[in-house]
């Protein structure tokens, strides 16, 4: 069935048996068997079509910064939203992108524009799709506070555009989570600042991530979301598991709420140990860490 795909995208942007190493930033994972690279907005709508009618399931690829790929690696098809679809563009107080662009290009071009409130994101290592799907935030910052509309396709291939306020967003929570719908683009309103200003504040945030995160090793950045009323890097670090490793996967010393790979993991050797800290851990506290990184296997 996938190999006709080609009657309704260009075969070159359907890619063969990809390495998702190359698409993580665990660095870990198989090959890809079909790993579609869309172009246009044109290109997911008749993707999308396709796959629903031929009942085909399909993941939706960001910059695989909160991914685990399966070491067997998918047969299940993988849309990438990447640099192909990545425009930005400015208006007045407004930013529009597509969903590929980086975090860190939007914060570029909002710096570039004195525009404020978007400070928060600039080190985080998303895409403006995988951002928005999850409410991706850092330092009292989300995405909820900037995000005016967020345009997506839905999996039967219609378009639909959806405010800030219809996307409910959450602690690292959206109504499109695990809907399958493909965001393609958004706008955020921010405001107009001090440029000399803004660059301290990114500067400022990115010495505290450097501080405090293991920045020199792979990993998804926090492993586990924030339980109610506990830190989850706490939680490991006061179980003893600190350092602790299993193969080539570590619980960072510098920072317990991360897993690493520190040079030879494979996803196996990370799940298990996220396995073994929330088993730990809920012997030693009764309290469930919930992976905020994503699975994907077939
Ligand atoms: C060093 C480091 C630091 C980090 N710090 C933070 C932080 O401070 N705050 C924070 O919130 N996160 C942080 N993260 C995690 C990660 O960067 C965010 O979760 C980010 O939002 C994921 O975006 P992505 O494009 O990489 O998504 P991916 O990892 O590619 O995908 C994640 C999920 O989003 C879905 N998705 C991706 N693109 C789309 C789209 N266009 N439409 C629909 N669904 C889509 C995928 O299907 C998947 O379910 C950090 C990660 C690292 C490695």
């Amino acid at each position: 069935m996938l190999n006709n795909l080609r009657e309704v995208i260009d075969e070159s942007k359907i890619l063969k048996n990809v390495d998702m190493t190359k698409h993580t930033t665990f660095k870990t994972g198989g090959k890809a068997e079909t790993f579609i690279v869309p172009e246009s907005v044109e290109d997911i709508k008749n993707v999308l079509k396709f796959l629903f009618e031929a009942k085909i399931p399909y993941y939706i690829l960001g910059n695989g910064s909160n991914l685990l790929v399966s070491d067997d690696g998918l047969k299940t098809p993988v849309i990438s939203i990447g640099k192909a679809l990545s425009g930005i563009n400015v208006f007045e107080n407004c930013i529009t992108a597509y969903a590929g662009a980086t975090l860190a290009a939007v914060s570029k071009v909002a710096l570039e524009e004195s525009l404020t409130r978007f400070e928060f994101a600039a080190g985080i290592p998303g895409t403006v799709g995988g951002a928005l799907i999850m409410n991706a935030g850092a330092y009292g910052g989300e995405m909820k506070q900037v995000t005016e509309a967020v345009r997506y396709i839905d999996p039967s291939g219609e378009e639909h555009v959806a405010t800030g306020a219809e996307m409910e967003f959450g602690y690292r929570y959206s109504a499109l989570m695990d809907t399958n719908c493909i965001i393609t683009g958004a706008s955020f309103v921010l405001e107009k600042g001090d440029s000399d200003e803004i660059r301290e504040k990114m500067a400022e945030l990115s010495y505290k991530r450097k501080e405090k995160q293991p920045l020199e090793y792979p990993s998804a950045g926090s492993t586990f979301k924030r339980p109610t009323g506990y830190f989850a890097g706490q939680l490991i670090e006061t179980t003893g598991l600190k350092g602790y490793s299993i193969g080539g996967a570590q619980v960072s010393e510098k920072h317990a709420g991360f897993i690493i790979n520190k040079g030879n993991a494979t996803t196996k050797d990370i799940t298990d140990l996220i396995s073994y800290v929330q088993e730990k851990v809920y012997e030693k506290h009764n309290v469930f860490l919930e992976p905020e990184v994503k699975y994907w296997s077939d």
